[in-house]
Order: structure tokens, then sequence, then C-alpha cells
């Protein structure tokens, strides 16, 4: 056998069902050849009994077997119309139906072939050699025909051959004249029949399992087929469910669950591209105020919570279709569609509503948190070419609105764009003012509240620039800061400063030397060591060195390094002054915390002195005095803000009215003056000048 019906073998061994498909199958093809079977059994009969009519048979018998036949012909044709209108599928029947309708197919056949037999036994002896013959043909071509339409039934094929046969043939032999020869060629011819017969029989089984096994083979691929695409199928929404989780990560806030940046500018690139001629953005801009000390001061949970907190806010409040985007840290963005005409109302409407939803306090762990933002509006096309870039305008007005008072709401103008244009000028030409020689310094002094003496001078930073001229401090520090230039600058100042103190002869004298401290100085590495040998190079002792510093020391979550280096320039004898004290962050609760020696009351409130700068000032000197700390009132003018100022008890004074700051140390006569007018004829003028040590 080859491998292909080793194959099929298998097959149908493995697979029973086939097996019975394939008994299923040789019963309908049965059934199908049986109508061959029964006319041509039913005309044969006829011609035979023609024939028998013809000779001397006994015509009685002949008409009785004449009428079996018909009987049986009709029987047999009735049973294949019964198959037939029920329709039979005998391939999906069930076995018993395949059984019984088997067992009347054998019926019918055995009973044909029992009748030949019979008329073969009849006329052994009564007929005619012919018609003998005859007979013995007849059977033979009925049997030869069998081996083929009987081919789909081993069995009842091989039966029916051999009834039909083996009587003819007997009967030839066992006749009263036997007729060897005949009897033996019926004989052979059996034999050769059942073989013709069986070899038909496999062929046509061996050709309904193949087509089984096929159609098997077909169907278990179309499942299969089916299986793999379900599978497919369901693998492609798995990738497409996994495609959509990994783009909500990329382009969510994970703390927020806001769109991230990414998010909103894909968010704007969608719908960009289907806006419609008349709609605009308003973009707003809203940048929490004083977030880092709430995250320094309180931790970073109850910072998280106050984010994720004020998110849920706006997009509670703002309408469902805008997009909200928390940009960075503490900077969130709402993009509002609306109508070009209305687009600015439209952004101001939500605005007022997000404050006044914050207006009320957080609740954190015990503390009561006011949370506000400010707020910067710029309107998509109008301010801008794209949406990208009227995000881009809303971040530098709102910018401006925290420079100018938090908690307010500054609108994009071309001249804020402008002013972003030159604060990146002056970031580039910053850059090289050292090394071109564009700083000076200035000297303001600073005197006792008594008018009596120069106790100090504070030292300010000047630049000229060739193109932008004299450029104020006010503007260009904050931007040194930010940029990380005021570390340089700043050590060139110390330096400056404290060799031109020297060279005037101040070092070992009473008079002080005060300098500006940025913030991203004292985190300078060593800077205690670098003051110590610039202070050592000029023979200063430290105690004639004051270090001017900001309330932000306070703020800043590199608090504990901030806090070791103000130590050591402490313990060194260098003098530690709060500047700005009032303007920024109130820390009156926090001023033991640092080795403070005065505070510098802010040139706002001096100047105002209204009734609440003047309760500032009297707070401020009350406290102090508890942790003994002198207090100096910067930005005095006038005589009558000098005169207030002595009332309220501060230990030192600085403004205009003692004297600008100018190259060089004054010598002290503008203090005589104001000294004069206030005393009168002055009660020491004099012991002012002879103060300075010269
Ligand atoms: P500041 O430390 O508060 O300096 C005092 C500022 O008030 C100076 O402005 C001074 O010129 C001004 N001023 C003094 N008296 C009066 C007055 O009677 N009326 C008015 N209206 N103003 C008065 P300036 O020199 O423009 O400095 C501005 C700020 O720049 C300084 O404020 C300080 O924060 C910063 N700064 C200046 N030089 C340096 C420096 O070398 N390093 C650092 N880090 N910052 C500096
Ligand atoms: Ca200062
Ligand atoms: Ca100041």
């Amino acid at each position: 056998m080859n491998s292909w019906s080793d194959e099929s073998d298998q097959l149908s061994q493995t697979r029973p069902d086939v097996e019975e498909h394939v008994e299923g199958g040789l019963l309908q093809l049965a059934y199908r050849n049986n109508i061959a079977n029964i006319a041509v059994n039913m005309v044969a009969g006829l011609g035979i009994s023609i024939l028998l009519y013809a000779s001397s048979f006994d015509r009685q018998i002949l008409f009785l077997w004449l009428t079996a036949l018909l009987l049986l012909t009709l029987t047999r044709i009735a049973l294949q119309f019964r198959v037939r209108s029920l329709h039979l599928n005998f391939i999906l029947a069930d076995k018993r139906t395949v059984n019984r309708w088997y067992s009347v197919y054998a019926m019918g056949l055995a009973c044909a072939a029992l009748l030949w037999g019979g008329l073969a036994l009849l006329i052994r002896d009564t007929a005619s050699a012919e018609i003998q013959f005859s007979l013995l043909i007849v059977i033979s071509a009925l049997a030869a025909g069998a081996a083929g339409i009987l081919a789909p039934q081993l069995l009842i094929g091989r039966m029916y051959i051999i009834l039909m046969l083996l009587q003819g043939s007997v009967s030839l032999l066992v006749s009263v004249h036997p007729k060897y020869v005949l009897g033996c060629l019926g004989l052979i011819f059996l034999i050769v029949m059942l073989v013709a017969h069986s070899n038909n029989h496999r062929l046509l089984r061996r050709s309904l399992e193949l087509r089984f096994d096929n159609q098997q083979l077909v169907e278990d691929l179309e499942k299969q087929q089916k299986a793999l695409e379900q599978l497919n199928s369901s693998l492609e929404d798995r990738v497409k469910k996994r495609t959509r989780q990994l783009r909500y990560l990329a382009e969510h806030d994970a703390l927020t669950r806001l769109l991230n940046r990414m998010g909103i500018l894909h968010w704007v690139e969608e719908r960009e591209r289907h806006l419609s001629a008349d709609i605009r953005y308003a973009v707003l801009f809203l940048d929490l105020d004083r977030f880092k000390q709430i995250n320094d001061g309180l931790g970073h949970s109850v910072g998280d919570y106050v984010l994720s907190e004020t998110a849920a806010t706006f997009q509670r409040l703002l309408p469902k279709q805008c997009g909200l985007c928390r940009w960075g840290g503490d900077e969130f963005i709402a993009l509002i569609a609306a109508p070009a005409s209305l687009a600015a109302q439209t952004g101001e409407q939500a605005l007022e509503t997000l404050r006044s939803a914050l207006a009320e306090p957080l609740e954190v762990s015990g503390n009561k948190l006011h949370i506000a933002f400010s707020a910067g509006v710029a309107i998509s096309a109008c301010d801008s070419v794209s949406v990208s870039e009227a995000i881009r305008a809303a971040d530098l007005a709102s910018g401006d609105a925290k420079r100018h008072g938090r908690g307010t709401t500054r609108y994009f103008t071309h001249h804020l764009s402008q002013e972003q244009e030159r604060r990146l000028f002056l970031a580039q030409t910053l850059k090289n003012a050292l090394n071109n020689s564009e700083f000076s310094l200035v000297f303001q002094p600073i005197v006792a509240a008594d008018l009596q003496k120069i106790e100090s001078w504070e030292t300010l930073l000047r630049w000229d620039n060739p193109i932008l001229g004299r450029v104020s401090p006010d503007e260009f520090i904050p931007i040194a800061e930010d940029t990380g230039d005021i570390i340089p600058i700043g050590q060139w100042v110390l330096s400056t400063a404290l060799s031109e103190f020297a060279g005037a002869g101040f070092a070992g004298s009473k008079s002080r030397l005060a300098i500006n401290l940025s913030l991203r100085q004292l985190m300078v590495p060593d800077l205690p060591r670098i003051i110590n040998r610039m202070l050592a190079k000029h023979h200063i002792p430290p105690r004639q060195l004051i270090l001017e510093v900001t309330e932000s020391i306070f703020e800043r979550r590199e608090r504990s390094v901030i806090h070791a280096t103000l130590n050591e320039l402490s313990n060194r004898g260098i003098q530690l002054h709060i500047d700005d004290f009032g303007a920024g962050y109130s820390s009156l609760s926090r001023l033991h915390e640092m080795p403070i020696r005065a505070l510098k009351i802010d040139k706002s409130f001096v100047q105002s002195m209204d009734e609440r700068a003047r309760a500032i000032i009297e707070g401020s000197v009350l406290i102090a005095r508890r942790f003994h700390i002198e207090v100096t009132a910067e930005g005095v003018e006038t005589m009558d803000q000098c005169l207030a100022l002595q009332a309220i008890g501060v230990d030192s004074m600085q403004g205009y009215l003692f004297g600008k700051p100018e190259p060089g140390f004054s010598d002290g006569q503008q203090l005589k003056d104001v000294c004069r007018q206030v005393y009168g004829s002055a009660e020491n003028p004099e012991s002012a000048v002879s103060s300075r040590g010269f």
C-alpha cells in the first residue's frame, strides 16, 4: 500500500463517522441503481415468459411465476418510491433507518433471485435444452449486470449473484439430462462475477471514502479557517484596544487624567482641520499661584491633591467640548471654541466661573488652602496664526499676569510679545556683558535712624550696554536668575564690591557693605568658603559684610541646603538681612528659623505709608524686636516718611532722601543736610561724617 492509501485508511479508521457516511452513501447508490435492476428483472421475466409460453411449459405455473414476479416488481417499485417520497438521505440518516432500508433492499433482491432460481428448478426437467440455455443466458446476463449495478452492496450483491447463478448451474448439473459443461461454465462464471463484483465494490467504496474524507477535510479546513478568522479578529481587537490604551497613556496626564501637552496638541490638530472659518478658540492659560509653596511647605501628596482637585473643578465647570490640558507642573490650558465675535467674551465668562468656584478654600488634612491662578488669554487666529501659537501667546500673557500681581488675568497683546522679544534679546546680550565689562557698581548709603551716621552702603549693580543703553536691574536681574547667569555675575559683584570697599579704605572700619544675593547663588556649593577667600584677600573682617537675601529663602524645597549655608555664613560673622520684607510671602513666623540680623521693609510700604502700610511696618518692627532683629526702611524719599519711620522706631533708613546710589562712597553731605532739617541746628552733624571712619 502506498502512503496515500495508508493515510486514507488511517483516516477512515480514525473516523467512524466517515465509515458511517460511506455505508449510507453506498445504500443511497444501491437504491439509485435498484430501479435499473427492477426494470431489467421485469423485462427479462417477460421475455423468458414469452419463450416458455410458446413452448410446452405448464402455463399455470408460468402464470403463477409471472404474477409473483409482477407483484415483486410492483412492491419493489412502491418501496423505491417510498424512499424517494421520504427524501431519505442515507448519508445523514440514523443507523436504524439505514439498517431497515438495507434489509428492505436485500429482501427485494433475494426474492428476485429466488424467483429466478425457482424458475430454473421448475424447468430443469421439462423445458427443452434451448429454453434452458436461454434461461441460463438470461440469468447470467442478470448476474453480470448485478456485478455492476449491485456494486454498492457487497453482501447483498454476492448473495444475489450466488443465488442466481448457483441455482441455474446446479439445476443444469442435477437435471435428468445433466449438462455438465454448461453447469461448470455457469459455476466459473459465478466465480468471475463474484470477483468482478467485489472489485467494483471496493472501487466504489474507496471512491466514496475519498469523497467523504475530502468533504470532511474541507469542512475541517473551513472550521479551522473560521476559528483562525475569529482568533485573528480577536487579536486585531486586542491590538486595537492596546493601541488605544497606549495612546491614552501617551496623551493624558497620570495625576489629573487631563490631556497632557502632546494630547492637547493632537486634540488641536484633529479639530483644526474641521474648524469652520468663523470659529475661534479662546485659549486660557491658567497658572496656579504659589503652588510651589504648597508643594514645598505641605508636601507632595498635598500638592498632588490640590492639582487633581483643581483639575476636577476645571473639568466640571468648563464646557464639555472644550479641550482641557495639564500643560506642566501647575499650569493648565483650556481651549474653548466659539464664533469669532464671541470668543473673547466666552473666555472671560469661563474664567469668571472658575475664579468664583475656586474662591471656596480647599480643605486638605486640616489646612484651608486658597487656590488662585494667574490667567493669560489669547484668541486663535486673532492673536496668532494657529492654535498652538495662541497657546504660546496665552502662556506669555499668563507670565505677565504672574509678574504683575498674581490672581489676575492678562490678555495677549502685541506689546507683550515685544516684551518677550526684548526679554529674549536681554538674555542673549547678558551672556557677554561680563566679558565686555558692561557692568559697574554703585553704592547707596544706609543711615542710622537718628541720622547721626552712615551705617553701611548697599551695593547696586548697573548694566550699560552699547545697544540697549542702561538696563534696570529690576529688568535684567530676574532674567539672569532664570538663565543662571546670576551666578558668575553675582561672583563679580561680590569680588568687585569688596575690592572697591577696601580700596576706599573701609577695611577694618565700623562701616559695613551690603551686597544683594540671589537665591541661586545661595545654592552654589562652597559659597561660604568663596566669600571667605574674597574677604581675606581684601583684609575685610566678615562682620563688615552684609548679605541681603529675599524671603524666598523660606519657600524653597532646598531649604535645608540654604539653611546650612546661611548658618555657616552667619557663624563666620557675616550678617544676613531679609530684603523687600513684606512684599513676598509673609514669613514672620519663620524668622527665628534662620540666622537673620535685620529686615529691610519693602519700599512700597514706605512710599505708600497709608494706614495698612503703617500697620505692616509697625507690626514688623514689633515682631522683629521680639526676635532681636533690626529693622531698616528703604525707599525713604521725603522728610515726612523719615519722621514717620523714626516715630515707628525703625533702626535705620535708606533712600534718595539720604543719597542716591552712586559710584563710590558718598561723603555724607546729604545726610548732614537732612539731619539739620530734622533737628533744626543739627544736634551734632559732624558726628555723621566722623562715624564714616575717615
Ligand atoms: P533692592 O535690593 O531692593 O534695591 C533697592 C532698590 O531701590 C535699588 O534699585 C535702589 O536704586 C532703589 N532705591 C533706593 N532708594 C530709593 C528711593 O528712595 N526711592 C526709590 N524709588 N527707589 C530707591 P535698583 O538699583 O534699580 O535695584 C533694583 C533691584 O535689583 C534691587 O532691589 C535688587 O533686588 C536688584 N539688584 C541690584 N543689584 C543687584 C546685585 O548686585 N545682585 C542681585 N542679586 N540683585 C541686585
Ligand atoms: Ca537690596
Ligand atoms: Ca529692597
